[in-house]
């Protein structure tokens, strides 16, 4: 047996993919599964980043890029945030990365050592957790509470840093309550904040253009107090339905720039060059097809959480953004994991426990209403008869 390093054994991983390898075995096997449990859209990425991608391919473009990324990319989303948030931003920031979980990982190993402290939403998306603790770094949990609409308290974040604190993630829209964080509670933290000139802050903004009911999206980028100290995590796979591409941008601070750079050269070299087109098109072209994508989520949003809150033993507060449903399921008596094995063995409906997302998603059960409003409805239907068997 090789003896591994120890970080391996702290490595978490993501129930996500697990559940969707089961879904898909059961799939091949005969059985008819709704799956509500990847957190993905269903729709396909639009057609005219698909052709700039395969164009790309044709005009030869198949070499290493520059590993930050080709320079109209960096450029394009540096325009995109300034079109969406009102910021400046130079795209020397601007670093192009196999998708949102790179930036992630990146920001936590820069960071996290044994002795560290690095907080992260809980419940939350499980890399977080994961990769702090394959650091040897402590994960100091920032409860989220459904009373709250699954927002954080920023006095609560805010009494929990301490000297060793080195990194705080934030995450809204959420994944996986669906949470959006309002304006007044995230203009307290970025006050708070100045109290702790040393935290760097890591926003999670990748559900940011998935918001419900008239709500406004504020990047942490606007805080321009903190601008030295904010990482922003972003990319392509869900506002573009482009998950496969493995497309990703963050945005960092000067004095972290070279390092996020240099570990790109060390761990992938540079991005698939024809992804980079294609999500030069995705930027710079149409954005009819991500408003009709919101708009058929939210559709879907009101159906599913009408839905939940008719079962038996089912609480469901209206998610504010991304595409995920996170009703509390206590009262139906099930313990959460044996519930989404249940669910998906019984009832063929894929779902993810909320346990997968931190100790406080004890009691939750996660939906992605990335699917069809007639999946939805089959699939709530097939769990009343689960819940009344
Ligand atoms: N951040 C959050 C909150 C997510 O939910 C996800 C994907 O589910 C990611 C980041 C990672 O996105 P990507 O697939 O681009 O790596």
């Amino acid at each position: 047996m090789p003896q591994l390093a120890a970080g391996l054994s702290r490595l978490g991983t993501e129930t996500a993919f697990e559940v969707l390898a089961r879904a898909n075995a059961l799939a091949a096997a005969g059985r008819d599964i709704i799956n509500l449990g990847i957190g993905q859209p269903d729709f396909k990425t639009p057609t005219h980043i698909v052709e700039a991608g395969r164009k790309a391919l044709a005009d030869g473009h198949h070499g290493y890029t520059p590993a930050a990324g080709i320079p109209e990319l960096r450029e394009a989303v540096a325009a995109d945030l300034h079109r969406r948030h009102g910021v400046e931003v130079s795209p020397k920031n601007v670093l192009i990365v196999p998708g949102g979980k790179v930036t992630m990982f990146f920001a936590i190993l820069m960071l996290g050592e044994p002795g560290a402290e690095i907080m992260y939403p809980n419940p939350g998306f499980p890399i977080y957790e994961s990769v702090i603790n394959f650091t040897g770094a402590a994960a100091i949990p920032t409860p989220l509470y459904e009373t709250n609409g699954f927002s954080f308290n920023a006095d609560e974040v805010l009494a929990r840093i301490t000297p060793r604190t080195r990194l705080l993630i934030l995450n809204s829209p959420a994944n996986p309550t669906g949470g959006a964080v309002p304006k007044s509670e995230l203009d307290k933290l970025a006050a708070g904040l100045l109290e702790h000139p040393k935290v760097v802050i890591l926003s999670d903004e990748i559900y940011s253009q998935m918001l419900y009911d008239g709500r406004r999206h504020v990047s942490l980028l606007t805080y321009e107090a903190l601008r030295d100290r904010v990482i922003l995590l972003d990319g392509w796979s869900k506002t573009y339905a482009m998950t496969g591409w493995r497309m990703g941008f963050s945005v960092w601070p000067d004095q972290l720039f070279p390092h996020a750079e240099r570990l790109a050269v060390n761990c992938h070299s540079c991005v698939n060059a024809a992804a980079q087109y294609a999500g030069l098109a995705a930027l710079t072209g149409p954005q009819d097809s991500v408003h009709d994508m919101v708009r058929a989520f939210d559709q879907r949003r009101r159906v599913i959480v009408r839905a939940l809150n008719q079962l038996p033993g089912f609480r469901c507060v209206e998610p504010g953004g991304a595409f995920y449903a996170f009703p509390n399921i206590s009262e139906t008596g099930y313990d959460t994991r044996g519930f989404q094995q249940k669910l998906l063995e019984e009832a063929g409906v894929a779902t993810i426990a909320g346990t997968s997302f931190g100790k406080y998603g004890e009691g939750y059960l996660r939906f992605s209403y990335a699917n069809s409003t007639e999946n939805i409805e089959r699939a709530i239907e097939r769990i009343r008869r689960c819940l009344s068997a």
